[in-house]
């Protein structure tokens, strides 16, 4: 074949190729318009429909999982006796974290009694037991981290006649509360507040709202031991929408500010195990990362688009669609890096990326 003509046939048989594909690449985008135009005006008002774009595999919120991710080695604590239903850690110079490996507590005992900060409603009838195991001294204080009943909603099952300290706050909200299994504080203070009994010292401050009103930082000094309840959570996932934060960028600020504190141990009230200084480290890692992802996908997606015709005029609609499509783009970007991890990753991503992404356009 001459030159020319092997040129010619190449050019033939590229211009078919292209050709063959442009008239594909029409015919698929066509079909796709008419068949999402039909579907969006055939569909049924309020039931689901076609999926978004980029849909990640980690199920939605409200949809079932036959098998959630693995919970990784890392964020797993000792065993719990099932007979007792609690362990005890000795944290140092008696200092106790108490916990049935999915909630904690602590207790500090001196030369006259003991201190308990917190009363779960789950295991405080069995603190009595717990303390028996190392004293046979008296509850003489108890400190509430915070108003919320899980971590307090036990404080009667203790017994005795405590003295009760808290923020100023959580009394507030437990006068309005009337539970009468949170009794209210007898001290309260603003700021700060030094508990010295015998030899031991716990001090209590104040930090503002990031998880709720009234909830402090409960340092041990000589034990080298920081107590924030409800605020990191070693090797896991926090707990839905940032463990349910009454303000966001507070809480932000609470995680940078337990990273400036001295402490070798960290008891944050939940999970199956106390935590170090990486994973207060690890958190914070996972919330600028959070944080970025969820402004990259607000910047990325368009209010409307996508959205059916008919459904302009509804305001709240308009933004589900937007705000949905935002936590998708949010959910994809995070997965690669976080979802081996962190321990139930899965379990809460969507919640966590539609609570960022709310706090950075009203916050
Ligand atoms: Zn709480």
């Amino acid at each position: 074949m001459e030159p020319w003509n092997r040129d010619m046939h190449r050019w033939v048989y590229v211009s078919i190729a292209i050709g063959c594909t442009v008239l594909t690449s029409v015919v698929i985008g066509v079909f796709w318009i008419s068949a999402s135009l039909a579907a969006q005006n055939g569909a049924r008002p309020g039931t689901p429909g076609v999926p978004y774009a980029n849909m990640p595999a980690i199920a939605p919120i409200g949809v079932r999982v036959d098998k959630y991710l693995d919970v990784p080695d890392s964020a797993k604590g000792p065993t719990v006796d099932p007979a007792k239903g609690y362990r005890t850690q000795k944290l140092g110079d008696g200092l106790y974290m108490i916990t049935d490996n999915a909630i904690q507590s602590v207790f500090m005992t001196y030369e006259d009694g003991v201190v308990v900060v917190d009363a779960p409603q789950s295991f405080a009838s069995r603190i009595p037991a717990a303390i028996a195991e190392v004293t046979d001294k008296p509850i003489t204080h108890l400190i509430y981290s915070h108003f919320h009943a899980d971590h307090i909603g036990g404080a009667r099952r203790l017994g005795g006649h405590p003295i009760i300290i808290a923020h100023t706050e959580t009394n507030r909200l437990l006068a309005r509360d009337k539970d009468p299994d949170r009794p209210l504080a007898t001290v309260t203070f603003d700021r700060d507040y030094r508990l010295s009994v015998g030899s031991q010292v716990l001090e209590l401050s104040y930090h503002g709202t990031g998880h709720s009103p009234g909830n402090i930082f409960i340092y041990a000094p000589k034990q080298r031991t920081l107590v924030v309840i409800d605020v990191i959570f070693p090797g896991w996932m926090p707990w839905r929408r940032l463990a349910l934060a009454q303000d966001v960028p507070g809480l932000f600020e609470q995680v940078k500010e337990i990273g400036k504190w001295d402490f070798d141990t960290f008891v944050g009230g939940h999970v199956a195990r106390s935590g170090t200084r990486a994973d207060v480290t690890m958190q914070l890692a996972f919330m600028d990362d959070l944080k970025a992802a969820a402004q990259t996908a607000l910047k990325n997606n368009t209010p409307g688009e996508g959205l059916n015709p008919a459904d302009r005029g509804n305001p709240w609609a308009f933004f589900d669609h937007y705000i949905d499509r935002v936590a998708v783009g949010c959910v994809n970007e995070l997965t690669p890096k976080w979802s081996s991890r962190l321990a139930a990753y899965d379990v809460y991503i969507w919640d966590q990326c539609y609570a960022m992404e709310q706090s950075l356009r009203i916050d």
